[in-house]
């Protein structure tokens, strides 16, 4: 069994404390952790300016998770690049490399199979198997931006799983990826997208990191989202808005509504009603996602729909755009990858 330590998930202050107890000196440690965040290295071997003895002693004690490229897709009409990654222990998870006008943003995963049971993602559809340590989702932008050639400038945490389902890894990978002497991301560029487990986005609110929270919502009164969203039977629309309000007041952070159009579930004139009823007021902004059809169900949706709730909700002075599709050609919902490397 592997009992070293995964020093990529360590703080740099974590990491300073065990290289203080090697009896090694305090500027190693901004070394080593300058090799492993901004260098990228994949062995202790390459960090050159470390004695080969030290070299040996960290390899004895840590490890370097890695992540291994399965597979790459990438899009012959923008340049959209999706990868699948196994993990060190044999799991599968996915990231999509997408370029914007501002630069290249990537949206990665946080659990290996996720327990929210949203009847629409194939991410959940075979359940959960464990939570991915901050060096997996770290890895997830490091190995993308290495194999890429590309500067990634953002990150949204909408790839499989449930972030606040996995706080603790979440918020270390978030003070990980924006240290100034790591990676250095502002957290102004990183988006987490919950689908609202209301006790972490209170939590959330308390650290104030400048990250900008997406909140799944999908439907606009409990009825129509417990029919696609088990979780919210736990914690009702009116529980989470109060919450997402708690988080403004608190943060003076805009929330980012996203919004799943699926014909004839949630996309009428009369839902456009209640959603802006729901949100008025509030400092927001709706994303409207046609959704994607995954081949285990038969919603369905196209841009036409949800250009058409654009205009009801614009009417009714909420503030929506209608996502981009990016990477048409390559792959469908997110979670599909990994479902069929699983089922192969
Ligand atoms: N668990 C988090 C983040 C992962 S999913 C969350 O629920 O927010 C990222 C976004 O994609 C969520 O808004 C999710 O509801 C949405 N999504 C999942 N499957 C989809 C599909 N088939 N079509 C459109 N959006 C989908």
């Amino acid at each position: 069994m592997d009992e070293k330590t995964d020093i990529l998930s360590l703080s740099e202050a974590e990491l300073t404390e065990r290289i203080l107890a090697l009896g090694e000196k305090k500027f190693r440690a901004g070394q080593i952790f300058k090799w492993l965040h901004v260098r990228n290295v994949g062995s202790f071997e390459d960090m050159t300016d470390i004695s080969a003895q030290l070299r040996n002693k960290l390899d004895e004690i840590f490890c370097i998770k890695s992540l291994f490229i399965e597979k790459r897709l990438e899009s012959s009409i923008d340049n959209t690049v999706k990868y699948l990654y196994r993990l060190p222990d044999g799991e599968h998870v996915e990231s999509v490399l997408m370029e914007y006008e501002h630069g290249n943003t990537i949206c990665v995963s946080t659990q290996v199979g996720c327990k929210m049971g949203c009847r629409f993602c194939a991410s959940t559809i075979a359940g959960y198997k464990r939570n991915l340590a901050p060096s997996e989702i770290l890895q997830q932008i490091y190995t993308a931006q290495r194999d890429s050639g590309r500067k990634i400038g953002g990150v949204v945490l909408m790839g499989i799983g449930e972030p606040l389902d996995n706080y603790d890894n979440v918020v270390k990978f978030l003070r990980l990826l924006s240290d100034p002497h790591g990676f250095g991301m502002s957290l102004r560029h990183v988006s987490v997208s919950t689908c609202g487990i209301v006790p972490r986005i209170y939590d959330l609110a308390e650290l104030g990191l400048g990250i900008t929270l997406s909140v799944s919502l999908h439907a606009p009164d409990d009825r129509s989202r417990s029919a696609v969203m088990p979780v919210n039977d736990r914690w009702g629309v009116e529980e989470l808005m109060t919450a997402c309000r708690h988080y403004f007041a608190k943060t003076g952070r805009r929330i980012s509504f996203e919004y799943a159009l699926i014909n004839g579930h949630n996309d009428s004139r009369e839902d456009a009603r209640k959603l802006a009823e729901l949100l008025g007021g509030g400092v927001c902004h709706v994303n409207l996602i046609p959704v994607n059809k995954i081949k285990e169900r038969d919603f369905t949706s196209d841009r036409r729909s949800a250009q058409r709730f654009a205009k009801y909700l614009g009417e009714l002075g909420i503030n929506a755009t209608v996502r981009r599709t990016l990477g048409a050609d390559i792959e469908a919902a997110c979670g599909q990858l990994r479902r069929e490397a699983e089922q192969s």
